[in-house]
């Protein structure tokens, strides 16, 4: 349930492009603009938002002018001319406020997060980006601390059992995310030696590293000029330059426009900026609260001037119930199977311990298991043909003598 402010608009919002109506108006000169007044540089390391929403007390001063909706496009609305020579100029000194205001509030409100610390390698700022991938930082970071106490490196990883790998991953979810993360490990470890590239197409190519984690390293690990784009980012460029209320279901090229025509130049600054709109969307401008009250860049938001609007894609939104979902029949199995340790925990025991859980429901997220590596099925019949340490076991049928019951393991 949204509980969002209630819509008392600021002063009127100027329409610096003349383009009201959604109009592009970002431009490349509003970007060099930008580079003026801006903060001091510094690079992070690691960033992650997600967590729980929390509060923020910077106060903001008088009102400013918004900067009006501005449409993910990217061609130059203004400019070429000496009237738009002088929008251009006034948008360029709105963003330049907007960010000065953002970075400032950053400084004072950056969550104290592990990955964050002087001193933590690329890989663990990679490790802490896969983990916190739809998990609340809360949850990860003592997994995070935990698995590079003993993991330090993807070497290290490499060489681990997947099943240590799958326990070690306890509930973070979505536990394909360390099969792949191992994955990688030992991509890096073999072809990079042991180091991670440093470019995002080098990035890219290793197992489970798609556009955004490979722009987060980039950003967070090396201080790199990329455009980072996560839920949180996302949500406040649409809320405070779009106006409206949540971005699409899914990333838009023209959004990715957007957050580049936004991202200051200087490399080190860029980083900065990208850390801190990820955590303005995790502690104040949330997705179902937003404390407009207390944001920093709340005086230039045009959702807000706009009167908060509603969510103009919720009718392509999928929303997934988590109870009683084959995720989390999956889940339970996965619990299971960790508690086990090295054992085999027979089919007739899960059962049990699922009672309730329609059968059909059931066999699917067991084989959807093994189909992805996760866990393996042992004894039986002929469909299983490897035990948990993956060697090869005699077919037959439950019941048959010397067949073992079937049961399912995590993967050595
Ligand atoms: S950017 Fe700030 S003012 Fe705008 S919706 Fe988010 S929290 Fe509210």
């Amino acid at each position: 349930m949204s509980t969002l402010p209630s819509p008392t608009p600021p002063a009127p919002v100027p329409d610096l492009a003349g383009t009201a109506g959604g109009d592009p108006i970002a431009t490349d000169p509003a970007v060099g603009v930008l580079g003026a007044g801006a903060a001091e540089p510094g690079v992070v390391a690691g960033a992650r938002g997600g967590g729980p929403a929390g509060a923020a007390d910077e106060p903001t001063g008088a009102p400013h002018a918004a900067i009006g909706p501005m449409a993910v496009g990217g061609s130059a609305a203004v400019g070429g001319s000496a009237g738009g020579d002088a929008a251009a100029g006034a948008v360029g000194d709105v963003l330049a406020a907007i960010r000065e205001r953002l970075l400032a509030w950053y400084t004072v409100h950056e969550r104290d997060l592990p990955w964050r610390e002087p001193g933590t390698t690329a890989w663990g700022v990679l490790v802490s980006e896969v983990m916190s991938q739809q998990t609340p930082v809360a949850r990860v970071a003592p997994r995070w601390r935990e698995w590079l106490t003993r993991w330090p490196g993807p070497a290290e990883l490499a060489a681990a059992p997947v099943a240590d790998v799958l326990r070690a991953w306890d509930r973070l979810g979505y536990p394909r995310r360390a099969l792949r993360l191992r994955e990688c490990a030992a991509v890096v470890a073999q072809a990079w030696g042991g180091e991670l590239p440093r470019s995002e197409a080098e990035l890219r190519t290793l197992p489970g590293v798609g556009d955004y984690t490979a722009a987060a390293v980039v950003a967070f690990a090396y201080g790199g000029r990329a455009v980072v784009l996560d839920t949180n980012v996302r949500r406040v460029l649409g809320r405070l330059l779009g106006g409206e209320a949540l971005p699409p279901p899914t990333l838009t090229a023209a959004e990715r426009r957007r957050a580049a025509t936004v991202l200051p130049e200087e490399p080190g600054l860029s980083a900065r900026w990208n850390v801190a709109l990820m955590e303005l969307g995790a502690l104040v401008c949330t997705a179902g609260a937003p404390a407009c009250d207390e944001c920093p860049v709340r005086d230039w938001c045009a959702w807000r001037a706009a009167g908060y609007p509603r969510d103009e894609h919720a009718g392509r939104r999928r929303t997934q119930a988590w109870h009683g979902s084959d995720r989390q029949v999956r889940g339970r199995v996965m619990a299971l199977l960790r508690r086990a340790g090295d054992d085999v925990v027979e089919l007739s025991d899960i059962e049990a311990e699922l009672a309730g859980i329609e059968p059909e429901q059931l066999a699917r997220a067991l084989a959807g298991l093994v189909a992805d590596g996760l866990a393996v099925r042992v004894g039986g019949d002929a469909g299983a043909d490897q035990d948990a340490g993956g060697r090869a076991v005699a077919a037959g049928e439950p019941g048959d003598a010397g067949v073992p019951p079937v049961g399912y393991a995590l993967p050595r």
